[in-house]
């Protein structure tokens, strides 16, 4: 006889839709969360919170519990660095302007890349790459595919090879915040702040460590310890770290379009034992 199990919650706090760099719009992404068995999903635009009006609807019909959240971007030292923020009041009024003031860095950065590379000569690049992120502000994928729309290039890997790609002239750096600020932009909207996968900085451990002691001395309160596509040796570095420094653990997939196995809605590896989950912490707790 088997023992019917109780239904554990799945928890995933780390996401994007069509308000980003991600292919589903709100709707579409918490249809595909419920399918996939999320419970509790935070929406984590970069530096946007603009899709989560449209997310907090489908939650409702779909059952599923959203939880306010958002990447920024941020330096520190010379490293660009994300800050996850979770069950932040979205009304706050300083929070809102600060979110403002990035995406206007972000614009920046659009210009300056379609104005770079002006020399290949494409109509109305920004617009063409505006247009391919559906009115948001276009990243370096979405100038890519204009360069293959207007046949610059045959494919999105060779725009990168050739004109956006690391030291290349679309290769433009965003100006972006001091890390200590937009911990305290989280903070100040009663938000936890969390450090977003900590293996994909490419720093060496000590590095990291210091990363992580400037990260809570600014008030930062959480680490992503469990995501997707993580080795099992950096699951258990940065768990041992979480413990070590007295960090939250938090978790989430990183999803950003369907048809990547390694990286699917609420496939998010067991957290190991001994840490202190950041749900548990949130202005409605979350157990499980
Ligand atoms: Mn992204
Ligand atoms: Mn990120
Ligand atoms: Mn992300």
């Amino acid at each position: 006889m088997t023992i019917p199990q109780e239904q554990k919650s799945c928890i995933d706090l780390h996401c994007h839709s069509t308000a980003s760099d991600g292919a589903l719009a709100p709707a579409e992404l918490i249809a595909r969360a419920a399918e996939k068995g999320v419970s509790h999903l935070a929406l984590t635009d970069h530096d946007t919170i603009a899709g989560l009006p449209e997310a907090r609807e489908a939650a409702l019909g779909a059952g599923l519990t959203l939880i306010p959240g958002v990447e920024l971007s941020c330096v520190w030292r010379s490293y660009t660095i994300h800050v996850v923020g979770l069950d932040f009041d979205e009304t706050s009024p300083p929070f809102l302007a600060a979110l403002s003031c990035q995406n206007e860095n972000r614009w920046q950065r659009a210009r300056m890349i379609a104005d770079k590379l002006s020399r290949l000569k494409v109509d109305a690049l920004l617009d063409k790459a505006t247009a391919l992120a559906g009115g948001e502000v276009p990243g370096r994928p979405h100038f890519a595919q204009a360069l293959v729309d207007a046949g610059v290039v045959p494919k999105v890997a060779h725009a990168f090879k050739r004109h956006l790609g690391a030291g290349k002239p679309g290769d433009v750096k965003a100006c972006w915040p001091e890390l200590n600020e937009v911990v305290q932009w989280i903070q100040d909207a009663d938000g936890v702040a969390v450090l977003a996968h900590p293996r994909k900085y490419r720093l060496s451990a000590t590095r990291l460590r210091e990363l992580v002691g400037d990260f809570r001395k600014a008030g930062g309160r959480a680490i992503e310890v469990s995501i997707s596509g993580q080795s099992s040796g950096d699951l258990g570095f940065v768990a041992e770290l979480a413990r070590r420094e007295n960090l939250l653990a938090s978790q989430g997939s990183d999803f950003h379009f369907p048809g990547a196995a390694w990286c699917e809605l609420g496939r998010i590896t067991k957290m190991p034992e001994g840490l202190e989950p950041v749900w548990h912490y949130f202005r409605e707790p979350v157990r499980g």
